[in-house]
């Protein structure tokens, strides 16, 4: 690949109501900075709704900083620009071989130009003219400025004139740290990667927070979890995983509680743990990977049972979701392999044989009243470790 290439990545076009379009495309730059980093030394900047990703040194691993920008939540679409000499038989002869795919596909296109180098001869329109009428010539494809199959792309600046590639798609979203901060419940399932993945690209930062049953879960089951959070971090940045004891809270109800209501007793534990977290973590949301009427304790009754004891707003970005989707997009995130090695987890491990799928709040709070609520938790919290996760 040519060393001298640039990235050229387009801010959404995001109706960007009442947030501050200032504050987006900073936030904006910096992720991308940091995301960068690892690939090489670039120049990055922001001009007109497009960062430019320059490198600056000839090692730059300019494949990883393709795919890496690909991730960046609030990037909508991701070019390469490659660049020639800045005459113009060098700028029609780059666009000739590296659009001929595209011109075999298109039956009309347009040039735009820009011009940065203000000393360059012909100007940003007679730059246009002249490419797009050696192009429609060669390709035989006719020039149309409104609705166009193709556009070609030329960029004169410093030292380069640039020939975009087409561009492909980003990830879309808002730039994580625009969206506040939450906590999310990651198992190592399918689901709660996904709505994790759903809540990061909303620009919202994320702590999570797994729970352990050793020894009915096991070491692996734990690393499967980190390795999900790990494959996370490319999307949502560098990320803390609580680790919280949940054996002795699953052992306490199945002593106690009657059958039915093991999963949803042992639910509003979750809960009453994450917001605890949350709340040290100065977070104000707690994230989860429910589907509606995926399991039973996924009903709407028992989902009101659920959130009954806490009182952060519970996000559920799979709600409405079917599995078949869910599926795809924990392939397209990279997640599905990962999520489908077969460990326990916690759930499983005390399910009840008949669920109750209709409770009643009042019936269940009777039902765990018995338990030593605020000492169960507080113990559980004491047990408490994290890991920092990296990319
Ligand atoms: P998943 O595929 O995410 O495991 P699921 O379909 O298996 O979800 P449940 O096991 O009922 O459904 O869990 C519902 C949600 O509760 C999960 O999506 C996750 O957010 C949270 N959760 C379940 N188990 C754990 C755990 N051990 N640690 C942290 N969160 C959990
Ligand atoms: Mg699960």
């Amino acid at each position: 690949m040519n060393n001298n290439e640039i990235l050229l990545l387009k801010l959404g076009e995001v109706v960007l109501k009442g947030l501050n379009r200032r504050s987006f495309e900073d936030k904006l730059v910096s992720n991308v900075r940091r995301r960068m980093k690892p690939c090489g030394s670039f120049q990055i900047y922001i001009r007109q709704s497009t960062i430019y990703v320059e490198p600056q040194t000839e090692d730059c691993d300019m494949e990883a900083a393709f795919k890496a920008a690909r991730q960046v939540f609030g990037i909508v679409t991701v070019a390469r620009a490659v660049p020639c000499a800045k005459e113009m038989d060098a700028i029609v002869e780059t666009a000739k071989t590296y659009l001929a795919d595209e011109f075999a596909k298109a039956r009309t296109f347009k040039v735009e130009s820009r011009r940065a180098d203000k000393q360059f001869p012909m100007n940003s329109i007679q730059i246009s003219q002249y490419v797009g009428g050696e192009l429609g010539q060669f390709f035989n494809v006719k020039a149309d400025m409104h609705h166009p199959d193709l556009t070609v792309y030329v960029e004169i600046r410093e030292k380069y004139a640039y020939i975009h590639t087409p561009s492909v798609p980003g990830a879309g979203g808002l730039p994580i740290g625009m969206g506040g901060r939450a906590v999310s419940l990651l198992s190592g399932g399918l689901d709660s990667p996904v709505s994790s993945y759903m809540i990061a690209r909303r620009g919202v930062e994320l702590e999570m927070v797994h729970f352990v049953s050793p020894p009915y879960t096991s070491q692996q089951a734990l690393d499967k979890v980190l390795e999900l959070a790990r494959l996370l971090t490319v999307y949502c940045g560098r990320m803390i995983v609580h680790i919280i004891p949940f054996t002795e809270i699953q052992e306490e109800i199945r002593r106690q509680c009657p059958e039915e209501y093991f999963t949803l007793i042992m639910r509003r534990f979750m809960m009453r743990l994450a917001e605890a977290v949350a709340r040290k973590s100065h977070a104000s949301a707690l994230v989860t990977g429910e589907s509606l009427g995926q399991v039973a304790s996924q009903t709407i009754k028992a989902l009101g049972v659920t959130e009954d004891v806490t009182k952060m707003p519970v996000l559920r970005p799979l709600i409405g979701t079917d599995k078949v989707e869910i599926i795809r997009m924990a392939r397209e995130i990279g997640t599905y392999e990962t999520s489908i090695l077969p460990y326990e987890d916690c759930c499983t491990v005390f399910t009840p044989r008949h669920p109750a799928t209709r409770p009643v709040l009042e019936d269940v709070v009777q039902a765990e009243s018995v338990l030593d609520i605020d000492g169960l938790v507080a113990k559980a919290l004491e047990g408490e470790t994290w890991v920092r996760v990296k990319p």
